[in-house]
């Protein structure tokens, strides 16, 4: 048992030494580095389609898509207006800081102002595993349950931001939000939250609003920076 402790840790230290590569490269050029992270159908990509025409109108997007297979969602991105680069782990089950820099790698980096990764549709390991990105967002779906803070509290814990989606579905589902609020209070107090819906539209307008205030500080950070 002794022995295992420390390769488990040289493993989260080598990937947070390549996540900090990831994010320097992003600084240099003033991007915003954006890690959206939730369980599979919680509606990460829906909400990608949804934000991306809008923040195109004046900003450059890329957006890197992890899955283990396929290239549907990097598809989508691009359908949207983002220069998309899909990921495929082959089997993993979360995205490491080395996929993303080799992501990196395809995409027109002196040519975007966000960036914007999808991780694996998974609550559990991509909490572990740091990107390099600058806000870590969670997207919580209304029919996924309200239990999910109280079951996940690694995931609920280290999120900047979560977004409740699908909310046009109150009505119909199970979901006590009262409930679930007090179970990020629990774990993560004040955490900024959107409550959006992808088809009624609802809340989109607050987030895209978000991220376009949080890329324009990051961009303000490089153009101080004499050349
Ligand atoms: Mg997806
Ligand atoms: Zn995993």
């Amino acid at each position: 048992m002794s022995v295992r402790v420390p390769v488990v840790e040289a493993i989260t230290k080598a990937n947070d030494e390549l996540a900090r590569l990831n994010r320097a490269r992003l600084d240099a050029r003033g991007i915003l580095g954006l890690n959206i992270m939730a369980s599979p159908g919680a509606g990460k990509t829906s909400i990608i389609e949804c934000i991306v025409p809008k923040l195109a109108r004046d900003l450059r997007v890329g957006v890197i898509e992890g899955d283990i297979a396929t290239s549907f969602d990097a598809e989508r991105a691009a359908a949207a207006g983002a220069t998309a680069v899909q990921i495929n782990t082959g089997g993993s089950c979360h995205l490491e800081a080395q996929m993303v820099s080799q992501a990196l790698d395809q995409l027109p980096l002196d040519s975007l102002d966000l960036l914007i990764i999808e991780n694996v549709g998974n609550l559990i390991c991509p909490a572990t595993f740091a990107l390099g990105t600058h806000q870590n967002i969670l997207v919580a779906s209304v029919p996924e349950g309200d239990d999910k803070p109280y079951k996940h509290p690694r995931m609920y814990r280290g999120v900047q931001v979560l977004i409740i989606n699908k909310v046009d579905l109150l009505p119909y589902v199970r979901f006590d939000i009262e409930r679930f609020r007090r179970g990020v209070n629990a774990l993560n107090e004040g955490v900024r939250t959107f409550e959006v819906s992808c088809t009624s539209g609802a809340g989109i307008d607050a987030l895209v609003d978000w991220v376009r205030a949080e890329a324009a500080a990051r961009h303000a950070t490089v153009a101080k920076t004499p050349v």
